[in-house]
């Protein structure tokens, strides 16, 4: 039976990233997915590809609803989605591709194909799906392979709620909602997060009507109600129509059969007559809501996936149905065997995934493995973006946290003036008595970029103070994050 240090199941950001450190290391690894291409998650369907499409759309919209405000005459601007899809599709197959590349050049012996326990350190390799790529090993019909430390990073999977199963076709997940191959005419999005925004934004700039049904008070219900209250007002600016307080209750679609009767006649309402396209229903406060839909995007989160990996084989115990238990050194129940990334507790986010990966390839080698969960950014990709790490006012407030927060508004920013960028602001929060820095949210074009400066500084333990005195060039929109971290002593110098 092939035999290596190291096995990995699953080559997302997690298993690839945990891969390539161990090679680094010296370690003889194997990684094993079931997709024909590396990247997971993130690069086949998640991260990249949305990305793609939002910086096309991005541009798209600006073309037509902006370019003559700077005197750029640009005639009429069209979409052509098949083009739009090719080039996503090839910035993903470049980055997919380039991961194979990089796990040959380590010696790393990629397997395709679903990987199962047999035993406490034994996994059975089926394969299922022929390899596309040339560089990869084909697993035969079924191989065993055995390792001295195995790494389970098999991601997580689209949350489906039982009355809105996904069909692949009407009702969707985020899989599907990056290869539309036409506009739908009116989109319907279930879930104020990351995903369902980026992607209702994605399509609403390419003329989908777009509403956005929330179950919480809140879309992205994480961030500050300050950032809340902006960011919503900005992405109704743009046409997405966004119904908070809304609990879905169920579908009707126009095929006989796949309807709820009892749905289709609220107490005391008038028969919903059947309709030719789906129609959501909802409640808010008892009362029944309806949106009518070509498609529904259902992206109320993302679960755990640990199917068909017979954990029991091995001794590994899961924390609830699916999500695997580790302890702080991400080891599982089983000697000798980690789970990173998605598949554990934890923010579901490529760079966590990473950071994980990393630390269990080095604690296996040996070395002092490192990660500070506390301090995983976290961004909203639309126009524009919203990044947060660390604590938010309103949990400092609601822990009882006595905080001092700096703020100062875009609209006071040179660059961002002349960037037609000025919607925003950034946010820091700082302990009361140390001045340490505890958080920061920024709403504003590139807040993901600007939120790494504010990380580093956090790593290290930097105060507002610190923050402040480093020099930002000019004119640059890091220069708000100057102000910001001034106003926090009530110094900014560009704002009252
Ligand atoms: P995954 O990337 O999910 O990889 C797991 C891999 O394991 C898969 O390739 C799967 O095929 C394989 N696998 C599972 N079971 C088996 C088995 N039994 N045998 C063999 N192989 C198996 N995160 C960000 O940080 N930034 C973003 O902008 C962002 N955007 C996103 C947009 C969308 C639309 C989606 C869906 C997700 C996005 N994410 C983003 C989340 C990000 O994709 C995940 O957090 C990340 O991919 C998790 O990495 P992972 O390695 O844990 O798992």
């Amino acid at each position: 039976m092939p035999s290596f240090d190291v096995l990995i199941i699953g080559g997302g950001p997690g298993g690839y990233v945990c891969a390539f450190r161990a090679a680094q290391l010296g370690l003889s690894v194997a990684l094993v997915d079931k997709r024909p291409t590396l990247g997971g998650t993130c690069l086949n369907v998640g991260c990249i590809p949305s990305k793609a499409l939002l910086h096309a759309t991005e541009h798209f919209a600006w073309a037509r609803n902006h370019a003559a405000e700077s005197g750029i005459k640009l005639g009429s601007v069209e979409i052509d989605v098949a083009t739009l899809l090719k080039k996503k599709d090839t910035v993903v197959a470049k980055l997919t591709g380039g991961i194979a590349q990089l796990a040959k050049a380590r010696k790393i012996t990629v397997f395709t194909g679903t990987a199962s326990f047999t035993g406490p350190k034994t996994v059975r390799v089926l394969a299922d799906r022929k390899p596309e790529t040339g560089d990869r090993t084909p697993a035969p019909d079924a191989l065993d392979l055995t390792a001295t430390a195995i790494v389970l990073a098999t991601g997580s999977a689209p949350v489906e709620l039982p009355f809105l199963k996904f069909d692949g076709h009407t009702i969707v997940s985020s899989d599907d909602a990056i290869s539309f191959d036409a506009v739908p005419k009116k989109l319907v999005v279930v879930g104020g997060g990351a995903i369902g925004l980026e992607l209702g934004s994605v399509w609403a700039r390419l003329g989908s009507d777009v509403t956005v049904v929330e179950f919480l008070p809140k879309i992205i219900a994480a961030y500050d109600d300050d950032i809340v209250r902006n960011f919503t007002r900005l992405l109704q600016k743009q046409g997405l129509k966004i119904e908070t307080g809304a609990k879905v209750t169920g579908v009707l679609k126009p095929e006989i059969g796949d309807r709820n009767p009892a749905l289709e006649k609220p107490e005391g309402q008038s028969p919903i007559p059947t309709p030719q396209s789906a129609v959501l229903l909802a409640e808010r406060d008892g009362k029944p809501l309806q949106f009518p839909a070509d498609k529904i995007l259902v992206a109320v989160g993302r679960r755990p996936y640990s199917d068909g990996l017979n954990l029991a084989a091995a001794g590994i115990e899961l924390e609830d149905k699916r999500r695997i238990k580790v302890d702080t050194h991400l080891r599982t129940t089983a000697a000798g065997i980690w789970a990173i990334g998605d598949v554990v507790a934890g923010p579901m986010l490529a760079h966590k995934a990473e950071e994980d990966g990393a630390a269990v390839a080095e604690w296996i080698a040996g070395k002092a493995g490192h990660i500070d969960w506390d301090l995983v950014p976290a961004i909203v990709y639309t126009d524009p973006e919203v990044a947060g790490v660390g604590l938010g006012e309103d949990a400092a407030k609601a822990k009882g946290i006595a905080v001092k927060v700096g703020k100062f508004n875009f609209a006071a920013n040179g660059r961002a003036l002349a960037s037609d960028a000025d919607d925003g602001f950034v946010k820091l929060i700082a302990d009361a008595k140390t001045d340490r820095l505890l958080g920061a949210q920024i709403l504003g074009h590139g807040a993901g970029e600007l939120i790494s400066e504010v990380v580093a500084h956090m790593s290290y333990g930097g105060s507002a103070e610190d923050l402040a005195r480093t020099i930002h060039a000019h004119p640059t929109m890091g220069e708000a994050v100057k102000e910001a971290a001034l106003a926090v002593s009530k110094s900014a110098l560009h704002a009252l």
